[in-house]
């Protein structure tokens, strides 16, 4: 079977590269990203910097909008208590401020893979993934990039994001079934309304889902009108849960 050939293939060079990546860390330990002091913990982040990253502690149960302190737990922000959105749950690590902005564009925009590897393992590890719970049968579907965007960039740094995730919990990734199928315009400077209108129709799902519940991966979440709208087809195509977990969740302004 050309099947079993493949996963043989993959374990030997799983193999091969976990003594590379091994060696690599006793050459060199891991670093922070930031500052250049030695990281914690194997990651390349250290203490000092750790502290200082924007962790989004109180938000909306929705749509992981970041609330203020004096908020309590549970709440829900008054844009999703008119409107719930389209996904059942949201969960984002940080709120979108510096110095979170920064290694997010450094990835983006500078193709600086380490720090995926970072801030997917960030994610692996925070408590996000803790409440999602897995019963039903459960697949990451990092979001799709557009074929042209794709080749542009060289990657998508959503899947980049979730490699680790799917590397701790098991669950597969989905890079098939669901396709951005139109070119969208950025959304950056776009309110609310128009980015709705932007992204409506960007989406398809090709074929059924396995799985009942797909947990969506995004680096940053504005609006949340991108989620809602793959939300929205992936509902249609007979998904029955969908959490949306993202690094950076945009604080109002
Ligand atoms: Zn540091
Ligand atoms: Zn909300």
């Amino acid at each position: 079977m050309p099947r079993q050939g493949v996963f043989a293939k993959m374990d030997i060079q799983g193999f091969f590269s976990s003594i590379a990546r091994s060696a690599v860390q006793l050459l060199y330990p891991p670093r922070c990203l930031m500052c250049a002091r030695p990281g914690l913990d194997g990651v390349d982040l250290c203490e000092h910097c750790h502290q200082q990253l924007p962790f989004n502690q109180i938000a909306c149960m929705a749509c992981a909008l970041p609330l203020p302190p004096n908020i309590s737990e549970g709440a829900v922000c008054g844009r999703c208590q008119k409107k719930p959105p389209r996904y059942d749950q949201a969960f984002s690590l940080f709120s979108y401020e510096q110095p979170v902005i920064w290694l997010i564009q450094q990835l983006k925009f500078n193709e600086k893979l380490a720090h995926a590897r970072l801030l997917g393992e960030l994610i692996a590890e925070s408590d996000c993934v803790t409440k999602i719970s897995d019963d039903e049968g459960v697949c990451i579907l990092p979001v799709p990039l557009f074929k042209k965007r794709l080749r542009q960039r060289g990657f998508n740094q959503s899947i980049e994001l979730a490699r680790a995730l799917s590397k701790k919990t098991g669950w597969p990734m989905e890079l098939q079934r669901v396709q951005r199928v139109r070119e969208t315009s950025a959304q950056t400077g776009l309110d609310a309304k128009e980015r709705r209108k932007n992204i409506r129709g960007a989406f398809e799902v090709l074929e059924a889902l396995p799985q009942k519940h797909v947990v969506i991966i995004d680096d940053v979440v504005t609006t949340g009108s991108t989620a809602n709208e793959l939300s929205r087809v992936l509902k249609k195509a007979g998904v029955e849960k969908i959490t949306v977990l993202s690094l950076a969740r945009a604080p109002l302004r």
